[in-house]
């Protein structure tokens, strides 16, 4: 499967900077129309600069700030809690008096992630209406709705509910267990997850769910038969292109290739995902001009840029921890060399909360606790 050595292509990192950075125009301008979509692909431009090392490089200390005060600007809280918002025709509550706008649990993870991205001190953080939205959108068969009293419900949102909690280190507003039981009920035959019970097994959600356990502590719910099953799934995934499938028999696509490496990599075999076969499948995927593709001959899109990258870190995380999965301090720093601009190497990311090792340690200090008390 591995192509020869000396036939990788060159990494077009500095291309994929500007790709991101191209994409971040129009962001944000506190009076632009504000919509979940623009959240998220803020969060992808800005993750995949910090996965490059280039968000201080290419982007102005005024452009952050203003970013961080756009961001903000969405937090919002009511009798359900709080949380960040999409835009208000998104709502499912039209008869919320306040402007018709409530928080949203996915556009909640992404706001907290890329304000950790900008090293906000998250002073202006709503700690309790969180915790208080998470219990509110928990539903009593264990799963989340994306909003207070409404909203879809699927792995997703229990993902993003979990990490939420994980980064607030407060679990006392969630029912974990019924919610095990809900990621248990989405496992197929196969080993992988659906995204709702009874649905076929994608690598998207079999992450989601690996993922939610770990974060809270629940790994050990996944019993050693479980665990050979799932892993013998996800590798499967690995084509004969080098790159992953999301489903069995699909073609393969760069977003899986995070998506199915991480979870190897929370399962603690990373090493089993043939690396220069995948370096090769996310070369080929990368356009002349900057930004990765979800396939060959595509065209780029922020999405697969930052998980494609987001997949090669995963890579560097795998190669660099211990016999116990963990990565040590000096290998989270491991320092990249920016001359080499056509390396393949990039930061280790912490697979679990989807974000940079730095980054990730960033939100795990200052999200939980308030430093204007
Ligand atoms: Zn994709």
């Amino acid at each position: 499967m591995s192509p020869p050595p000396g036939d990788l292509p060159p990494f077009t990192r500095f291309g994929h900077g500007t790709h991101c950075k191209r994409c971040l125009v129009g962001l944000p301008g506190s009076q632009v129309d504000i919509d979940p979509s623009k959240l998220a692909l803020a969060f992808y431009c800005i993750g995949s600069l910090d996965l490059l090392n280039q968000l201080l490089d290419k982007t102005k200390q005024d452009d952050r700030e203003s970013w961080r005060e756009w961001i903000w600007e969405q937090q919002v809280c009511g009798p359900y809690g709080a949380g960040f918002k999409p835009g208000p025709y998104m709502s499912s509550i039209k008869e919320d008096s306040t402007e018709g706008n409530v928080p949203q649990l996915i556009v909640t993870y992404t706001a907290l992630l890329t304000l950790a991205i900008l090293r906000d001190d998250f002073t202006r953080l709503d700690r309790t209406g969180i915790a208080q939205l998470l219990g509110v959108c928990q539903r009593e068969d264990g799963s989340f709705s994306t909003e207070p009293y409404g909203g879809d419900t699927d792995l997703r949102t229990v993902y993003c509910a979990f990490a939420i909690a994980n980064m607030l280190d407060n679990w006392s507003t969630i029912n974990i267990d019924q919610s095990v039981e809900f990621m248990r009920s989405c496992r197929t035959y196969e080993g992988g997850y659906g995204q709702f019970p009874f649905c076929e097994a994608q690598g998207g959600t079999t992450y989601c769910a690996l993922s939610a356990l770990h974060l809270s502590g629940r790994g050990d719910r996944i019993s050693p038969t479980e665990r050979k099953q799932t892993i013998r799934w996800l590798v499967q995934k690995q084509d004969i292109s080098g790159g992953f499938v999301g489903r069995t028999n699909k073609a393969a696509d760069a977003c899986y290739c995070f998506w199915c490496g991480a979870s190897l990599n929370i399962l603690g075999v990373g090493t089993l995902v043939d690396e220069d076969a995948l370096r090769s499948f996310i070369g080929s995927c990368q356009h002349k001009f900057g930004g990765i593709a979800k396939a060959p001959k595509e065209h780029p899109d922020p999405y697969h840029t930052y998980l494609s990258l987001a997949a090669l870190s995963t890579q560097a995380t795998a190669a660099r921890a211990g016999p116990d999965g963990n990565i040590g301090h000096s290998a989270a720093n491991a320092h990249v060399d920016p001359s080499r601009s056509t390396s393949w190497e990039l930061p280790p990311l912490d697979p679990l909360l989807n974000a940079t090792v730095d980054t990730a340690a960033w939100a795990r200090e200052h999200i939980p606790k308030s430093t204007n008390a």
